[in-house]
C-alpha cells in the first residue's frame, strides 16, 4: 500500500517535472523568476504585510537564482551587524562588462588626465550608474517594500520602456537600514488587530540615530552612512542617486523636485537643471498614468548637506530625494474631503501640484506603486539621457577644478599644530573617506604672510569635487528669506505677513572645522609649494616622554585622552585631576591635567595607548605639589525615554565610542528611586520635560510604554542630587531642571523663540531665531566641566538654551560656558543675537551634597562637534570626582 502511494507520487513528480520544462521552453526564463508571493507568500504592499529586511534578503537571493541580471553583494556590516545588500540589477551583456563600466564612471566622475574627446567617448560608451536605496528611514515603510517589486519588475518585464532602463542604466539597488527595517516589521506585525496598530515605536528606528541617521551623511558616523558613502563616493560614482523616503507634504501623494528655496550656493548649475528636469519627467509618469498627487517647490529646501541626496549633489550626482506620502506603517486609511485642508478642497491646480489629490483609500499598495512609479521614472530618464548625464559629469568636474585655479580658496591649509591634533586628522580623514584628494606640502611655505612647515596638511582646490570641500569648511550664511522676496520669486513657503521668519529645512549652519574646533585656513593666493598626495591621514605620532619616577601627565585638550583615561582606570591605575595651573621643572601646565600616578600603571600600558591614540605623555621624575581631584571610574545612567529620542542614541554612540561605561535607565529605574546605590551621575538628553514626566499618553501605547518619570521619579531625583549625585542636563532637557527642580535660572529666551514646524502660523515676526547655527561662546577652562576647552570656542546652538541667574541661597552657582558680547554668529543663522548677549549657557548649580549641571547647547548634538564633547565627558568625571578626603591627602602628597 505504502509503496504503492510512493509509485504514484513519483509519477506526479515527473509531469510536473516535465510541465515545467515545457512551460520553461515555450515562455522563456522570465517565467522562473519568483514573484514575492511564491517565495514569501504574500504580495508587496498587501495591507498589514510588511516584508522584513531577513525576508527581503531570502527573496533577494531567489531573484539572484534565477536571472542572470542581477548580483547581489554586501555594502558591509549594519550598526547591529547584519550584511548591509546591494543588488546591481542591468541587462546580462552589461553585466559581462560591470568592472569595465564601473571604470568608466568612476574616470568620468574624476577626470584626471583625460582630454575632452575622450570624455566624449567614454561618455558614449558608458551606461548610467543610478543608485536607488529604499527604508533608510525606518517607518517610512513603503521604499524598502517596493525595493522587492522594482527588483521583480525590472528583470520581468519586456516592455520597450524597461528595456530601455535595463540596457541603459545600471542598478544599484540597496536597503539602507536593515536593522530599521526589522525593528519596524517586529513592532508593527503584533500590534495590528490591536488599539496600538500605528503606535510609534518606543525605540529609535536606527540603534542610535533614529531619523538622524540622514543627517550623517558628512560626519560619517555611522557604519550604514559609511558603506553608502563608499559605494557612492569611490567604489561606484553613480551619475544619478535617489533616496526615496516617506513625509510627503499632505495632501500631496509624493513630493519631488523642484525643491523650495534656498539652495545650496556651492551647486553647479548643470547640476540643479538636472534635478529639475529629472524631477518634471518623474511628474510626467504619474500624469501619464492619472496618478493624481504629485507635488513640488514645497517644504524640501536644498540648504544643507547632511543628506544622502543633498551631499551627493556635491559630487555631481544627480540627487533626488522624493517623499511619498505615509499613513502609519501597513495600516490603510480612508480620507474624506473633511480630511484635507481647507485650502486643498477645491483642487485648484497649480504649476506644480496640476493634478491635485482627492482623497479616498491610501494603502501601502498606494504608497509602493507612487515610489515604483518614480524610481521607474529616474531609471527611465538616466536611459533617455545616457550620454549626456556621462559626459555632464566629466564636465561639471572640470569646471569646478577650473574655477579654482582662477578665483580664492586655492587651497584649504590645515596647520598640523591644532589644539587637538588627533581630532584635527579625524576631520581629514572624514574628507578622504568622501573621495576628497588631501595632500601635504614637500617643503616650507608662506600663505597669506604666514609661514607653515613641510608637511602641513593641504587640500588643493583643483579637484572635481572642490565644492563638497567649500561647503563644509567655509561659514554658512543662511539667507533672510522674508527680506528679499522678489529675489525668491517663486518661492511657495507660506509667509503669512512682511518679514515672516522662513527658517530652513534643516539646520543653517554646520561649518565642520568649527564644530570640531579644527584650525583650518582658506588660501586666498596661489600656493606656491608642491604637494604629496596622501594616503592616509595621521596624526603626528604620540609618545611617552622620559622615564616617569614619579607620575604621568596629559594634557586636558585632546578628546582621546578621556579613552585613555577609561582605560588606565579599568587597570586600575590611580588617576588625579589638576584643579589649578602648575608648574613642573618650569613648564606650566592648565588646570585638568591628567595626572596619572606612576606605580599604579605600567609603562607598557602607556606607551600603547600613546601610540595608538596620539597621545603626548609626559613623565615626571620628582614629586610635585598641585590640588587634585580623585577620579573614579564614573557609574553613569543615561537616561531612555519610551519616547525615543536621538540625542539619546548619540549621546549612547559617544559613550560607547569614548568608552564610558554607562547604564541605560527607563522611567520605571527612575520611579524605584535609590539611584544612588548605582549610579553617580544621571544624564538627561535633549527632550522637552513634557516627555520626560508625562511620556507617552495613556491608550496611545502598550501599557509597558506609557507615562514617563512621574512626579515620584522627579522628587526621586531630586533626592539622588540632595544626597551627592550630579544631574547632567543636555541641551533643551535643561528646561526639566527649571520647570521641575525649581533650579535658580531663568529663561532668556522664553516668549521669544518661533514657533516649531507643525505649529500655528505665527501672529507676528519673532524676535528671536536660531534654527541650528554655530555661534561664538565663551568657557571657563578653570571650571571642572570646561578643562580643556579654549576661552573662546564654537558652539552649536540648536533648540538650546540661555540662562538668567537667579538669587540662590544653596551655594554658589558656577558659571562654565556664556555667550559673550557683541555679533555672536559665525555660521547659519541669527536673528535677535542682543538676547543672548552675556547670558549663561553651561552653569553648574549645587544642591545639597550633589549638583546640577546644565550643558544648555548641543554639546554632542549628532555626535558632531568635537570641539565640545568636552563638556559632557568632563561632567561625567566630575560627577564622580567629589572633592573628597583622598583628593586633599593626594594633595599633601603631591
Ligand atoms: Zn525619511
Amino acid at each position: 500500500m505504502t509503496m504503492f502511494k510512493n509509485g504514484l507520487n513519483s509519477v506526479r513528480i515527473l509531469i510536473l517535472i516535465i510541465l515545467a520544462f515545457l512551460t520553461r521552453c515555450v515562455f522563456g526564463l522570465a517565467q522562473e523568476i519568483p514573484s514575492t508571493k511564491d517565495v514569501l507568500g504574500f504580495d508587496v504592499g498587501s495591507d498589514h504585510h510588511l516584508a522584513s529586511y531577513k525576508q527581503a534578503y531570502e527573496y533577494f537571493q531567489a531573484l539572484e537564482r534565477a536571472s542572470p541580471m542581477i548580483k547581489l553583494f554586501e555594502l558591509g556590516k549594519t550598526s547591529m551587524g547584519k550584511p548591509m545588500l546591494g543588488a546591481v540589477i542591468t541587462s546580462a551583456e552589461n553585466m559581462k562588462k560591470l568592472e569595465r563600466y564601473k571604470e568608466i564612471s568612476k574616470t568620468l566622475a574624476l577626470g584626471k588626465g583625460l582630454t575632452d574627446a575622450e570624455a566624449r567617448r567614454l561618455a558614449s560608451e558608458g551606461r548610467v550608474i543610478v543608485y536607488i536605496d529604499g527604508g533608510l528611514h525606518g517607518t517610512e515603510v513603503a521604499p524598502a517594500q517596493h525595493n522587492l517589486q522594482l527588483a521583480y519588475d525590472l528583470l520581468t518585464s519586456k516592455d520597450a520602456d524597461t528595456q530601455l532602463i535595463i540596457n541603459n542604466t545600471i542598478l544599484i539597488l540597496v536597503f539602507a537600514n536593515p536593522d530599521g527595517m526589522d525593528m519596524v516589521a517586529e513592532w508593527y506585525h503584533p500590534n495590528v488587530g490591536t488599539p496600538y496598530e500605528t503606535s510609534p515605536l518606543p525605540h529609535l528606528y536606527h540603534i542610535y540615530a533614529g531619523h538622524d541617521n540622514n543627517r550623517d551623511s558628512f560626519m560619517l558616523n555611522l557604519k550604514e552612512t559609511q558603506n553608502i558613502h563608499r559605494l557612492t563616493n569611490r567604489e561606484w560614482y553613480p551619475l544619478v542617486l535617489c533616496s526615496h523616503h516617506q513625509r510627503g507634504p499632505f495632501p500631496a501623494r509624493i513630493f519631488i523636485p523642484p525643491n523650495v528655496e534656498p539652495i545650496n550656493p556651492n551647486y553647479h548649475p548643470l547640476l540643479v537643471r538636472w534635478k529639475n528636469l529629472i524631477g518634471s519627467a518623474i511628474g510626467a509618469a504619474f500624469d501619464w498614468k492619472g496618478m493624481a498627487g504629485a507635488i513640488s517647490r514645497i517644504r524640501y529646501d536644498l540648504w544643507s548637506p547632511d543628506m544622502v541626496d543633498t551631499v551627493g549633489d556635491l559630487f555631481h550626482t544627480v540627487s533626488i530625494c522624493p517623499e511619498t506620502q505615509l499613513y502609519f506603517y501597513a495600516t490603510p486609511h480612508y480620507y474624506t474631503l473633511n480630511d484635507l485642508p481647507e485650502e486643498y478642497r477645491g483642487f485648484t491646480p497649480s504649476v506644480f501640484y496640476p493634478n491635485p489629490w482627492k482623497g479616498g483609500w491610501w494603502r501601502l499598495q498606494n504608497a509602493v506603486d507612487y515610489v515604483l512609479t518614480c524610481s521607474k521614472a529616474v531609471l527611465h530618464t538616466a536611459a533617455l539621457y545616457r550620454e549626456k548625464l556621462l559626459y555632464g559629469r566629466y564636465q561639471m568636474g572640470m569646471d569646478v577644478s577650473a574655477r579654482f585655479q582662477k578665483e580664492a580658496p586655492y587651497a584649504w591649509v590645515i596647520p598640523k599644530l591644532q589644539w587637538d591634533a588627533p581630532t584635527a586628522s579625524l576631520m581629514l580623514q572624514k574628507m578622504q573617506m568622501m573621495g576628497i584628494e588631501i595632500g601635504i606640502a614637500k617643503a616650507d611655505f608662506a600663505c597669506g604672510g604666514i609661514s607653515y612647515p613641510e608637511g602641513t596638511w593641504v587640500i588643493a582646490m583643483q579637484q572635481p569635487f572642490a565644492l563638497y570641500v567649500k561647503s563644509i569648511f567655509e561659514e554658512q550664511r543662511y539667507p533672510d528669506l522674508a527680506k528679499l522676496p522678489a529675489l525668491w520669486q517663486g518661492t511657495v513657503r507660506p509667509q503669512p505677513f512682511a518679514n515672516a521668519y522662513l527658517p530652513p529645512y534643516d539646520t543653517a549652519g554646520w561649518t565642520l572645522p568649527y564644530q570640531m574646533g579644527v584650525k583650518v585656513v582658506p588660501a586666498n593666493e596661489p600656493l606656491e609649494v608642491a604637494l604629496a598626495s596622501l594616503e592616509e591621514v595621521l596624526p603626528p605620532a604620540g609618545s611617552v616622554e622620559g622615564d616617569a619616577g614619579f607620575a604621568y601627565l596629559l594634557s586636558p585638550k585632546s578628546n582621546n585622552c578621556f579613552i585613555a583615561v577609561n582605560r588606565i582606570l579599568r587597570e586600575g591605575g590611580k588617576v588625579l585631576r589638576a584643579r589649578v595651573a602648575f608648574d613642573v621643572a618650569g613648564k606650566s601646565y592648565p588646570p585638568g591635567t591628567w595626572i596619572v600616578r606612576a606605580g599604579s600603571v605600567s609603562k607598557g600600558l602607556l606607551d600603547s595607548l600613546a601610540k595608538e591614540l596620539f597621545l603626548n605623555i609626559e613623565s615626571v621624575g620628582a614629586t610635585f605639589k598641585v590640588e587634585t581631584y580623585d577620579i573614579k571610574v564614573p557609574r553613569i545612567a543615561l537616561y531612555k525615554s519610551w519616547v525615543a529620542t536621538a540625542d539619546e542614541g548619540w549621546t549612547r554612540w559617544l559613550f560607547e565610542q569614548f568608552e564610558f561605561l554607562f547604564t541605560n535607565i527607563h522611567d520605571a529605574d527612575i520611579k524605584g528611586g535609590e539611584l544612588n546605590k548605582r549610579f553617580d551621575v544621571l544624564v538627561i538628553p535633549s527632550m522637552s520635560t513634557d516627555d520626560i514626566v508625562n511620556g507617552h499618553k495613556p491608550g496611545t501605547m502598550p501599557p509597558e510604554y506609557v507615562g514617563g518619570i512621574t512626579g515620584e521619579g522627579v522628587r526621586n531625583i531630586r533626592e539622588f542630587i540632595e544626597r551627592g549625585g550630579s544631574l547632567v542636563l543636555l541641551n533643551s532637557g535643561c528646561q526639566f531642571a527649571m520647570d521641575d527642580l525649581g533650579m535658580p535660572l531663568g529663561d532668556a529666551l522664553k516668549g521669544l523663540r518661533p514657533p516649531g514646524r507643525g505649529a500655528d502660523p505665527q501672529a507676528e515676526a519673532p524676535r528671536f531665531a536660531c534654527p541650528g547655527s554655530i555661534l561664538r561662546m565663551e568657557f571657563d577652562p578653570s571650571h571642572p566641566v570646561a578643562y580643556g576647552m579654549p576661552r573662546e570656542a564654537a558652539a552649536v546652538f540648536s533648540g538650546s538654551q540661555a540662562f538668567t541667574m537667579l538669587p540662590y541661597r544653596d551655594g554658589q552657582a558656577k558659571v562654565i560656558a556664556k555667550y559673550p558680547q557683541g555679533d555672536l554668529l559665525l555660521s547659519g543663522f541669527l536673528r535677535g543675537g542682543n538676547y543672548l548677549n552675556n547670558k549663561l549657557a553651561a552653569v553648574e548649580i549645587p544642591l545639597q551634597k550633589g549638583r546640577v549641571i546644565l550643558l544648555g547647547f548641543g554639546v554632542q548634538t549628532k555626535a558632531q562637534p568635537h570641539g565640545t564633547f568636552k563638556l559632557l565627558f568632563n561632567s561625567l568625571y566630575y560627577g564622580s570626582a567629589q572633592e573628597s578626603e583622598s583628593a586633599d591627602k593626594d594633595t599633601v602628597g603631591f
